[in-house]
């Protein structure tokens, strides 16, 4: 069985906005039996943030020649050597894929989206996505061979870690896994070595199929929810069971994963969520113990001060502090949902 894990602890004061009246608060503390994350759930109210508006990185990125624009994509990116891939940079339908300039990792490669220099959240397509996702399994099959894990990733504008406002994924693929992916692996293996190899993400779906509070749905190969122990302020998660990665998707499924992205994207405008990372987990070979997971995290300043939802409790305590407990996100996320 996944233990869904919360603890409370209770705290009081004298409330100056209350006339100095005691005020009661609980504070919740959550773990995750997906991934062990921790997080605190809290239950004081947030202002509504602000619409989106990134006039000011738009216009800094006019100062200087985009690399990743249709004029300049061909003289000012890289490419790959003619031994690893003849044609030095991989395309497909308006998305171009070259090796990273700023590698971390043994196969890393930079996607990007699209002609358009810039595009608010709502305008990605699911047709636009899942041309970049299948891109990104093209590239996997001819340019991870050898490697074990990897992982679609997106900074979306300058808040959210991205140099550039062109859209553009950022591929990783190597040996080992990264710190969360074993994290998850670990989980899983733990989870089938007890249920009699049982698979931890079916489990964990129909866990929340049947909670109901956190679920938004299924859509083609992924369960979509709010996770239980939620990494931002707003985290919503693909996960897809038995086994799979991206490179077993077939394309009428990663149109679906595409459609799903596309519709938290249109959420995330609408709530004023202007700039937020992604990650696709995915194992490349069948076996290898990675459930395959995607995760779209908020990276928002909270008004009226514009602070960083990041502090030192992420930082340097490895929890996350949330005051939008994720049912009520995937209650304002499900007319969504629903379209
Ligand atoms: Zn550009």
């Amino acid at each position: 069985m996944l233990k869904f894990d919360i603890t409370r602890a209770q705290t009081r004061f004298l409330d100056p906005f209350k006339k100095f009246e005691t005020s009661t608060l609980v504070i919740e503390t959550r773990k995750d039996p997906l991934s062990g994350d921790q997080a605190r759930v809290l239950s004081f109210r947030a202002r509504p943030l602000g619409p989106i508006d990134h006039q000011a990185y738009i216009e800094r990125s006019q100062e200087r020649p985009c690399p990743f624009c249709p004029e300049n994509i061909e003289r000012m990116t890289t490419r790959y050597l003619p031994q690893e891939l003849p044609e030095g940079r991989l395309s497909q339908g308006g998305a171009t894929l070259f090796p990273n300039a700023f590698p971390y990792e043994a196969m890393n490669a930079v996607l990007v989206l699209c002609r358009e220099h810039y595009l608010r959240p709502s305008q990605f397509t699911p047709d636009m996505l899942a041309n970049a996702l299948s891109l990104a399994s093209l590239a996997f099959k001819r340019l991870a061979k050898g490697q074990n894990y990897a992982s679609v990733n997106w900074n979306y504008l300058m808040p959210a870690g991205a140099g550039l406002v062109h859209p553009h994924f950022q591929l990783a693929a190597g040996k080992a896994p990264t710190r969360f992916q074993a994290a998850l692996r670990g989980h899983a293996r733990a989870h089938a070595r007890a249920q009699e190899g049982a698979d931890i993400a079916a489990d964990y779906i129909q866990a929340e199929r049947q909670a109901g509070e956190r679920w938004l749905g299924r859509l083609g190969p992924a369960a979509w929810l709010t996770p239980f122990a939620p990494r931002a302020i707003f985290d919503v998660m693909a996960l897809i069971p038995g086994d799979k990665g991206l490179l077993d998707l077939k394309p009428a499924q990663i149109a679906k994963l595409a459609e799903g992205i596309s519709r938290v994207l249109g959420f995330f405008e609408a709530e004023g969520v202007g700039a937020f990372n992604m990650a696709l987990h995915t194992q490349l070979k069948p076996g290898a113990g990675l459930p395959c997971m995607l995760r779209l995290v908020s990276r928002v300043d909270i008004p009226p001060m514009g602070v960083d939802e990041i502090n030192y409790f992420e930082k340097l305590h490895d929890e996350m502090i949330t005051f939008l407990p994720p049912e009520e996100l995937a209650q304002r996320l499900r007319p969504h949902w629903a379209g």
